[in-house]
């Protein structure tokens, strides 16, 4: 591991000018994600800022707005009371997510920050336009079967790994970032960058910009919500295709619908196309195929992933049935 600089911030503001001082430098939150990728020597930052002392835990309801700081845990966030209430899917996605110690670890502006699992992106020996820009991308001809279908380009077809981010999709969440002039709201779906020719330039952060909360709409529409994950295994892996969808009913009639992708696309997926075909339609089997079919659409598959469009189906027409007939 290169040698770095530590530094302690002890406000929002000292953590900001403190990573402003210096070009690459990263805050540490939980560690789970930043000091793997430093060890891998994926990330190289000359100085890291802890953050993890800051009073940005709070999870509050106000006036209709349930806002939850930025670190967070994982954990504790998933078991609230008002999570669970308000929000289950964002609770399910949260618990589907790592180990329980990591989630003890872990915080919620950390976990949107995750970089891509591609393997070759953290083995250095590779080509990878995300860690080299220009360099090339050995994922493109390689072995592809965790790949996205969704949102790729020529440059890079990394998923974008988190369960989180694809719940708050669903969920119209806001990311709360501060930064020059105070702080901003910036819509979930527009946070995450496609990855085009700058497959390294991931999200709507500036350097040195800091998260400092999530705000989601307590809408009746948000408590019938649901995630499923589909994974290689029952616990402790990435999603290879995840769903996260939230549904208001009027008796059989869908009023309106979310319905946001993960593990298939190169950042958290929202579904439009196939919202626009739950809008007014009866809540049944045939309205749900041809909303998971609307989905998946526009998907390229590579040599090893084509599985995926089908199994992203499948789990759209599950995870619907699920919310829609309020058994979970
Ligand atoms: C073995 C393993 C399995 C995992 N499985 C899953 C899984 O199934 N699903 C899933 O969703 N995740 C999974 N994760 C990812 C895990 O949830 C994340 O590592 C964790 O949430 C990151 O949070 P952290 O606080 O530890 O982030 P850190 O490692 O501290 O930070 C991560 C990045 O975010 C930046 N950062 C952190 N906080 C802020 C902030 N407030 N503002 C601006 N920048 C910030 C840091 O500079 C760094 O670049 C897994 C991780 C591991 C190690
Ligand atoms: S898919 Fe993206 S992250 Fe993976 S090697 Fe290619 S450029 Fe790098």
């Amino acid at each position: 591991m290169r040698a770095f600089e530590y530094v302690v911030a002890d406000s929002a503001a000292s953590a900001r000018a403190l990573a402003q001082e210096v070009d690459g430098a990263r805050f540490y939150a939980g560690g789970t994600t930043l000091v793997d990728l430093m060890k891998g020597d994926v990330e190289r930052p000359p100085r890291v800022v802890d953050i993890s002392r800051l009073p940005l835990t709070a999870v509050e309801l106000r006036d209709g707005v349930l806002r939850i700081g930025a670190l967070a845990r994982n954990s504790d966030v998933a078991n609230h009371p008002l999570v669970k209430r308000h929000f289950p899917a964002l609770s399910e996605a949260l618990l589907s997510g790592a180990s329980g110690q990591i989630r003890n670890a872990a915080t919620i502006g950390g976990n949107l920050l995750q970089r891509t699992r591609c393997p070759y992106f953290r083995e250095t020996r590779w080509r990878c336009n995300k860690r080299e820009p220009g360099s090339g991308c050995d994922a493109l001809d390689g072995f592809n079967r965790t790949h996205a279908v969704l949102g790729t380009s020529d440059a890079c077809i990394a998923t974008y790994p988190g369960d989180l981010a694809v719940a708050l999709s669903a969920l119209s969440a806001a990311i709360v970032i501060a930064g020059e002039g105070g702080e901003r709201n910036v819509s979930l779906d527009e946070f995450y960058y496609l990855p085009g020719d700058s497959p390294q330039i991931e999200t709507a952060l500036a350097p040195g910009e800091l998260i400092t909360g999530v705000e989601l709409l307590a809408d009746p529409m948000h408590e019938r919500s649901h995630y499923l994950k589909v994974r290689d295994r029952a616990s402790y892996e990435f999603a290879l295709v995840s769903v996260a969808c939230a549904v208001e009913l009027d008796g059989q009639r869908i009023v309106t619908a979310r319905l946001s992708l993960g593990g298939i696309a190169t950042v958290p997926w929202p579904a439009y196309e196939a919202t626009r075909v739950l809008k007014g339609a009866v809540a049944d089997e045939a309205t749900f195929r041809r909303a998971a079919e609307a989905a998946l659409a526009g998907a390229v598959p590579r040599r090893h992933n084509a599985f995926k469009i089908e199994l992203a189906q499948r789990a759209i027409v599950r995870a619907l049935r699920t919310v829609c007939g309020g058994a979970r």
